[in-house]
């Protein structure tokens, strides 16, 4: 064999999974179409990334934390979830917790960067860059990629982290739900007059959401969903016009408002493997899973699914067996499941509620926010669901 196991992607998923089985024995390829340099020094996409605190601490035994410099990284104290125009919000605060914040925020280049710097030095793993993987497959005895220069590698294990639209997990047959939104995400950086006071605002407007992101330096991520259909005059409008609009769909909460980056649109496309593997094959991060980015849980659930398959795998290596045999890979696979699938319906049912504009609806909406403050226990569960605290200490995964 060439390798222990081939890993499809270097995106965030992809290198986790790759450092967390750096320190094994195992010979591991990581191959990426993009360039080194790409995945070295990674371009800002416009996405800030809400991490929870399990994903810290994830991160932290991976040795990615401690790469990054802690200007890049911005607390989330509170959170408010407001309905149409209503100034009637639920509010979500720190101090109802153990922590000081419910959350973290960092640039996804900017994570990209701290998993990309944390392979250094391991020389089991090896990157082959500017690679595009154009077919897969497997065997009794192993798995293979080919790639497009023809070269073909073979491992008993090849894991895909090449994203929700992965094509290595179409040609390995696993079925995927795929739930197009037919709307867009607009991302944007704008720089703040008021102190945001590190609280995130999710406004369920009734034509498009918008979520505002505290970032250090009174910066915030503003992110907008809107009908597909609409993206365009969005994308194209004028600085000035479009800080306006912001300002008044804030009710000028933050005074005014400036752009400090470019406006990057994503179209919402949320999608579900239906196995998270197959014969010597397995799937991981958006791969797995892609959410819809309301509830700011894709790269969460993306590090679950690296560290719980590279668990299963130095299980099986202690017992003496097959780490990439279907039982190993089953383990995996519900596992990931069992978190994943609430997680993942539920942010599709809250996205469905509050993009549907029927009187019902409406009102189904503010009932639920102001139930969410009278009933505590129900608050507790999102409050637990949206920043993992109990997740991060109970050593679930
Ligand atoms: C607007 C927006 C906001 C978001 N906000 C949050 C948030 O707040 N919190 C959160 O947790 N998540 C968030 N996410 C989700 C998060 O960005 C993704 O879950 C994460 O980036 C997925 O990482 P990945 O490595 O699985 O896939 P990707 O980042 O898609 O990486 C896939 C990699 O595979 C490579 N590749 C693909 N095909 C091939 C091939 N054939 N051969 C070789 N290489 C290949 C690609 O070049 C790429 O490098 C957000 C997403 C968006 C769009």
């Amino acid at each position: 064999m060439d390798y222990d196991i081939i890993i499809i992607g270097a995106g965030p998923a992809g290198l986790s999974f790759a450092r967390s089985l750096a320190d094994s024995q195992l010979k591991i390829a990581l191959v990426e179409r993009s360039s080194k340099k790409d995945l070295a020094e990674p371009a800002y996409d416009g996405r800030e990334i809400a991490l929870t605190h399990l994903s810290h601490r994830l991160m932290n035994d991976l040795g990615m934390w401690q790469t990054i410099d802690s200007e890049k990284i911005a607390l989330i104290k509170n959170a408010k979830v407001s309905n149409g125009n209503s100034p009637y919000s639920l509010n979500f605060d720190h101090s109802e917790t153990s922590k000081e914040n419910l959350g973290f925020m960092l640039s996804n280049n900017v994570i990209r960067k701290a998993a990309y710097d944390s392979l250094d030095g391991f020389d089991n793993i090896t990157l082959l860059t500017d690679k595009d993987v154009v077919n897969v497959g497997s065997n009794a005895s192993c798995g293979w990629i080919e790639l497009a220069d023809k070269t073909k590698l073979k491992a008993p294990l090849v894991v895909a982290a090449d994203s929700r639209f992965s094509t290595t997990r179409r040609k390995m047959g696993i079925a995927t739900s795929m739930l197009d939104f037919g709307r867009t995400c607009i991302v944007c950086t704008m720089k703040a007059q008021e102190p945001h006071q590190y609280t995130a605002h999710e406004c369920f407007h009734y034509d498009r959401t918008l979520a505002i992101l505290p970032l250090n330096n009174n910066e915030i991520s503003v992110v907008i969903t809107l009908a597909s259909e609409e993206s365009d005059s969005v994308m194209a409008m004028h600085r000035d016009t479009f800080a306006r609009d912001i300002e008044k769909r804030m009710n000028n909460k933050l005074g005014k408002l400036e752009l400090s980056s470019e406006l990057f649109a994503y179209p919402l496309v949320a999608t579900f493997a239906h196995d998270f593997y197959t014969n010597r094959f397995a799937v991981i991060g958006d791969a797995a899973v892609g959410m819809h980015p309301v509830t700011a849980h894709g790269f969460n659930l993306g590090l679950q699914s690296a560290h719980i398959l590279a668990k299963e795998i130095k299980q099986a290596i202690d017992k003496d067996v097959d780490f990439a045999s279907t039982s190993v890979l089953a383990r995996y696979s519900s596992q990931h499941k069992r978190i994943a699938t609430p997680i993942y319906h539920g942010t599709n049912a809250l996205v469905r509620l509050y993009t549907n504009t029927t009187r019902p609806a409406k009102l189904a909406r503010s009932v639920l926010l102001h139930l969410g403050n009278i009933v505590k226990p129900a608050k507790a569960m999102i409050m637990d669901q949206l920043t993992e605290i109990r997740a991060e200490k109970s050593g679930r995964i």
